[in-house]
């Protein structure tokens, strides 16, 4: 994969900075981590992250990624989360080996860093709420004002902390706070909570605590407890790297990781905040966190798209400083890339139409071959099509009044069968509101597979399935999830008001007989279409389901129609 492409290695501010690092001997390996909350699904944006913190431990020889459930929060978090992470980080491509951690498991380390924190007069127990902490924050121009309770005396805060600990003290009544400067330009800075009372069971820890560590405070020294040399995160955490690093001067942290920022993965005509996703989930608008709209790993993964499609999305964006937003076509580009040359191609009709070939004999049957991969059919061979009089065409195939430039079927048109014959239009079939049931073709044996002899051109190639042999299949035809780039662009009313109305079309489509042995996860290109997978969830071989991963071109933008 090209993120281990030493042409690629490299290029980015943090690989060049990591590579100057192991230039000058720094450090004896690079350690780096991914440090998800279990509180939701991993998206696309996690995915950049993964790529590039386990990307660059792989690039460096004995360099190694740590998986951390950063889980310090009992009330939103949960084992399924973990599971469905770890799922999908393997899926992606990447091995934590034996690096698994949980930042609950540092909670009796967590614990003394804060009693020594006490002990040497850099932080105190406060009893204002959390309402008035906040009110005496200032603002950036107003510095805030002291606590009442900053001066208290290091055992009268070494008492309360260790009663907090002990379960003397309700919800909210005091919080642990750093004694740094109320008056710093850094609002991060002016005496931060460390530590807040919460009697909620933790899904790893249960009952055993009732005091909960901060992020800040569990962030830095989960990092420096396990030798971490190069912590990644995304911009908005900029101003917290001057508290990272004054907790890690101001305990005995047993190694001195450094934090560095880089611009979070943005994307259009999508939400991707885990909260706002649970919104999406709970509220019914999509079938679950693996709704292959969403842009949740485990939705694109049943959407169909490839794991190496994502990582070369992820080289593709590139690593940058300041923050940008995606566009959605890229990620569609990277699928057709990696499908384009990995996936069979067969025949599918979405919208069926008849068509009757009047000089084919009812009941004969003629066995075709069709290349699986016509670029190369080397590549995957060959299988049998069935051809027979009536065949279905795709509906938007036959126009019965075309326009000048229409090359598929019109009355007294020919066009070619694909991996079949030419055929004419020379009548149709209407039912009693006029509307057209049945093409009436005739065909010419003459031109199988290829030109007619006496050298004949038609400009129109359409896909088509016969009717005795078509399987029925359930296809579900997905598209953008939101109809407008930004579906937040008016923070008020919301983003569920943006939702495209037809972001999920079903049809019974009609697909060759091949597609009966089709397994779930299987992949094709049907023809003139897009790219299909049979569900990983629904498909069956009595009764198939595929999904559409995408189209074959980017038709968003355009006013065409959509198949
Ligand atoms: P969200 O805000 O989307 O709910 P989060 O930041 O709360 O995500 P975490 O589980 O805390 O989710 O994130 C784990 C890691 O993934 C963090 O290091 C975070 O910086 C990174 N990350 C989250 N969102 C993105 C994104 N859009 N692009 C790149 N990295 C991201
Ligand atoms: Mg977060």
């Amino acid at each position: 994969m090209s993120t281990e492409d030493p042409k690629t290695a490299g290029t980015d501010f943090i690989r060049q900075i990591i590579a100057q690092d192991v230039a000058s001997g720094k450090y004896e390996r690079i350690v780096t981590r991914f440090p998800p909350e279990p509180n939701g699904y991993l998206h696309i944006g996690h995915a950049k992250s993964i790529c590039l913190n386990f990307g660059v431990a792989r690039e460096n020889p004995g360099g190694r990624c740590h998986l951390r459930f950063d889980d310090s929060n009992p009330e939103t978090e949960e084992i399924r989360f973990v599971e469905a992470i770890k799922k999908d980080v393997k899926w992606l491509g990447f091995d934590w080996g034996e690096h698994l951690y949980f930042a609950s498991d540092y909670f009796e380390d967590l614990y003394g860093f804060a009693v020594r924190l006490i002990q040497g007069g850099k932080a105190y127990v406060c009893g204002l709420s959390e309402e008035e902490i906040r009110r005496h924050r200032g603002t950036v121009t107003v510095p805030g004002l002291n606590s009442p309770y900053r001066d208290r005396s290091v055992s009268e805060n070494l008492d309360l902390f260790a009663r907090m600990r002990a379960g003397e003290f309700p919800d909210g009544k005091h919080v642990l706070r750093a004694k740094i400067d109320m008056a710093s330009p850094n609002m991060k800075m002016r005496d931060p909570l460390l530590y807040r009372i919460r009697h909620i069971p933790h899904y790893r820890t249960g009952d055993k605590w009732c005091l909960y560590p901060m992020y800040d405070f569990v962030h830095c020294l989960s990092d420096a407890l396990e030798g971490i040399t190069h912590s990644i995160c995304t911009l908005e955490f900029e101003n917290n790297r001057e508290l990272y690093d004054w907790i890690i001067e101001n305990v005995p942290a047993p190694s001195r990781p450094r934090q560095y920022e880089f611009a979070r993965l943005n994307l259009n005509y999508t939400v991707m905040s885990k909260r706002k996703l649970m919104e999406l989930v709970e509220g019914g608008h999509v079938t679950g966190w693996d709704d292959p709209r969403l842009p949740t790993i485990a939705g694109i993964r049943r959407r169909g798209y490839t794991p190496e499609a994502i990582r070369n999305f992820s080289d593709r964006i590139g690593v940058a400083r300041s923050n940008s937003v995606v566009d959605a076509s890229l990620l569609e580009h990277s699928i057709r890339d990696d499908l384009n040359t990995k996936v069979p191609r067969v025949m599918a009709v979405l919208d069926p139409i008849r068509l009757v070939i009047l000089n084919l004999p009812v009941g004969q049957i003629l066995e075709l071959e069709a290349p699986n991969f016509p670029d190369d059919p080397s590549k995957m061979g060959f299988r049998k099509i069935p051809f027979s009089r009536e065949l279905f065409i795709e509906r938007s195939d036959f126009m019965e009044d075309p326009p000048k430039k229409f090359f598929r079927l019109a009355p007294g048109k020919e066009v070619r069968l694909r991996w079949a014959f030419f055929v004419t239009c020379v009548d149709v079939k209407k039912d009693a509101e006029g509307d057209v049931v049945e093409v009436h073709c005739t065909y010419d044996p003459e031109t199988l597979g290829g030109d007619a002899p006496d050298g004949r051109r038609v400009k129109g190639t359409i896909h088509w399935v016969s009717v005795p042999h078509a399987v029925d299949a359930q296809v579900r035809l997905y598209d953008r999830l939101f109809s407008v780039p930004d579906p937040e662009e008016d923070k008020e009313a919301g983003f569920i008001r943006n939702l495209n109305p037809d972001s999920l079309k079903i049809v019974t489509a009609r697909v060759e007989p091949s597609l009966a042995g089709a397994s779930r996860g299987d992949r094709f290109q049907f023809e003139r279409t897009g790219y299909f997978i049979a569900d990983e969830k629904d498909h069956a071989s009595e009764k198939p389901v595929f999904n559409r991963i995408v189209p074959l071109r980017d038709s968003w933008g355009k006013i065409s129609a959509k198949v």
